[in-house]
């Protein structure tokens, strides 16, 4: 039988994929994402993202097997840290209780390679206060002083770290519910189109994010590995940032960070 899973960012790129392959396999996708899904919902704001909450409960009847949380946004301005940071624990706290009460619940969310680069430490550690008003306010400044490149970075790593932390504890795995992150290279969707776009943008990609195996990804490579993440057969595994990033990581890192 189907299982109910949510998918935010559902209307394009990786969570578009995502929401493609699962209804394929006769799952049912409630997509939560600015247009173009069931669940039309702005989740850089905290009603937002409450709003999605019960919409999507609403809709689910209670019960929801998995969360795929893709929705996010490469701006370099406090945008990132409130969409790819508080957009997806906030909703993810929300859903909980739905996920309490299905089967075999299952949540998974995107890192990035970039949560390897470059970051900002104080936005990082106010995230991990789940301060939202001085994370954002520090993401504020760091774009007044044209630091607004490390924020991207910053959400992503802040996210990785909350998986790491979040995954072991009561409400998590003493609920049974494996919490996982991917962590894509380059993929090709809307959000890198532009860069991808001329000669010397690709030049600048592939120095910062080298891929030895099979190049940039399309939407897909990360899908699948998202839709085993949330689903029945994946038992045990939790707390991973599983970098899909055609080597990226080991080029980058090396033998010694695993
Ligand atoms: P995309 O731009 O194609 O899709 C992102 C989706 O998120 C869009 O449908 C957009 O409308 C939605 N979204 C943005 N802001 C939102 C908001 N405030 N509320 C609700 N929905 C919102 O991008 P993508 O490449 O598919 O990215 C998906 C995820 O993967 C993102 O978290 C991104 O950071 C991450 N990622 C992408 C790449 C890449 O190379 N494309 C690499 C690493 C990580």
């Amino acid at each position: 039988m189907g299982r109910q899973v949510v998918v935010t960012g559902a209307a394009s790129g990786i969570g578009s994929a995502v929401r493609d392959l699962l209804r394929r396999r006769g799952d049912e996708v409630i997509g939560v994402d600015l247009h173009d899904v069931e669940v039309v919902a702005d989740l850089s704001t905290r009603e937002g993202r409450r709003a999605a909450a019960d919409a999507v409960l609403g809709r689910a009847g209670g019960v929801v097997d998995a969360v795929v949380a893709c929705a996010g946004t490469a701006s370099p301005t406090e945008a990132a840290i409130k969409i790819n940071y508080f957009g997806v624990v906030e909703l993810l706290d929300l859903l909980r209780p739905g996920l309490v009460r299905a089967e075999r619940p299952r949540a998974a969310v995107i890192s990035s390679i970039s949560s390897i680069q470059p970051y900002d430490a104080e936005v990082v550690a106010a995230c991990a206060t789940r301060d939202e008003e001085r994370a954002v306010a520090l993401a504020e400044k760091a774009v007044g002083e044209g630091r607004g490149q490390q924020l991207y970075a910053s959400s992503k790593l802040a996210l990785a770290r909350w998986v790491r932390r979040t995954c072991v504890t009561s409400e998590w795995a003493g609920e049974e519910i494996p919490l996982n992150a991917v962590a894509p290279g380059v993929v090709v969707t809307p959000m890198t189109a532009a860069l991808l776009a001329t000669e010397g943008g690709r030049e600048l990609v592939d120095r910062a994010v080298p891929m030895p195996l099979n190049g940039h990804a399309p939407p897909e490579a990360v899908a699948h590995a998202l839709i085993w993440l949330v689903g029945p057969e994946n038992t045990h595994m939790t707390g991973q940032v599983v970098f899909v990033d055609g080597g990226a990581d080991a080029t980058l890192r090396g033998e010694d960070s695993f």
